[in-house]
């Protein structure tokens, strides 16, 4: 039996990295899901391998900052699924850290933008649907950036993170009577694409890592784990909090 069996999931920022082994991990859990991205080559690669190995998935072109993909999104799960259980907002970007002189209004707007406005847009669009189904799981996919370990911290980055951080408090508390949980995910550095292009040099990357008491990235399965956990019904009495997977780094 599959810790997701009959449930039905979106998530968005499914075409790489802790995204797509997310679709992948939930369609071998039993979920029928539903993922979205901008990036449509890899989106349906990634579908294509979860139909391969007999999961049930489908891609749909999901910018996360356009209110109609959402609502497109959401509409596919119920319409081709039935309903709508789980949304894991997981779609981000990371800018290179300049002088905050430098950061133009429009750099910090992108992020927000995709970060903060894209979480909201989701559980905008989702409430309703999970309302319907009786109950859901939002997971939002946060950082350590939206804690602490802010000397380190891109500014923007860190604002929306900390923005979502918040954002799933809130839509927790307010939506505990529709029975619809909410919480917040906070990984430290995690080997994908998105840590190695910002970190490109590894004496950076070293250096990142030592700020770090296991002293390593996480691995992308490592981080899906606990993501998996709030998205099931394993963490049904689990609403409003934030799960830390960082190897320590904000126990320092
Ligand atoms: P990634 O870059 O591999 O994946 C991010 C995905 O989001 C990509 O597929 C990208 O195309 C998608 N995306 C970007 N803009 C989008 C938009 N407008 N609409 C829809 N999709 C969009 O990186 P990842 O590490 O898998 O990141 C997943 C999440 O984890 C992000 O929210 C990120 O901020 C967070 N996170 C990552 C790390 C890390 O070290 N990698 C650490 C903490 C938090």
């Amino acid at each position: 039996m599959g810790k997701l069996d009959g449930k039905v999931a979106l998530i968005s920022g499914g075409a790489r990295g802790q995204g797509a082994a997310e679709a992948k991990t939930f369609a071998r859990e039993g979920a029928k899901v539903v993922f979205g991205d901008v990036r449509d080559a890899e989106g349906q690669q990634v579908e294509a391998e979860i139909r391969a190995s007999g999961g049930t998935a489908v891609y749909v072109h999901l910018d996360v900052t356009h209110e109609e993909d959402w609502q497109q999104a959401v509409q596919m799960a119920v319409e081709r699924y039935g309903k709508l259980d789980i949304l894991i907002n997981n779609a981000g970007i990371v800018i290179p850290r300049v002088p905050i002189e430098e950061r133009t209004a429009e750099e910090w707007d992108r992020v927000m933008a995709i970060n903060a406005k894209g979480v909201f847009l989701g559980t905008k669009y989702a409430i309703p649907a999970m309302r319907r189904a009786g109950g859901g799981s939002i997971v939002n996919i946060s950082s350590i950036a939206g804690i602490g370990q802010s000397l380190h911290q891109e500014p923007a980055y860190a604002a929306s993170k900390g923005a979502i951080r918040i954002f799933s408090k809130v839509t927790a508390s307010q939506h505990a009577k529709d029975k619809i949980r909410c919480n917040s995910v906070h990984p430290g550095p995690v080997d994908t694409d998105m840590l190695h292009s910002a970190m490109p040099d590894p004496e950076i990357l070293q250096r990142r890592l030592q700020r770090v008491p296991l002293g390593r990235m996480a691995t992308i399965d490592e981080v899906v784990a606990g993501v998996l956990y709030l998205a099931s019904d394993d963490s049904s009495y689990v609403t409003g909090s934030e799960l830390v997977i960082d190897g320590g780094a904000l126990a320092q």
